[in-house]
């Protein structure tokens, strides 16, 4: 198994979100919320969720 986490400084995330620049390079991983490369639909949904999340009105 190969061991990655979010790269960005002081992120404990899990990096489930991996991306090379290039087929020869090497991936780089970052969790969800530093992931760089979200499509805009992606980052739509993920500040609805902090902003819920910020409000305390999480849907259970
Ligand atoms: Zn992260």
């Amino acid at each position: 198994m190969y061991i990655h986490f979010c790269e960005e400084d002081g992120c404990k995330e899990w990096g489930s979100w991996g991306n090379s620049a290039s087929p020869a390079g090497a991936t780089r991983w970052w969790c969800f919320e530093h992931f760089p490369h979200k499509s805009y639909e992606q980052e739509q949904a993920l500040r609805r969720k902090l902003e819920a999340a910020e409000h305390g009105n999480i849907v259970q």
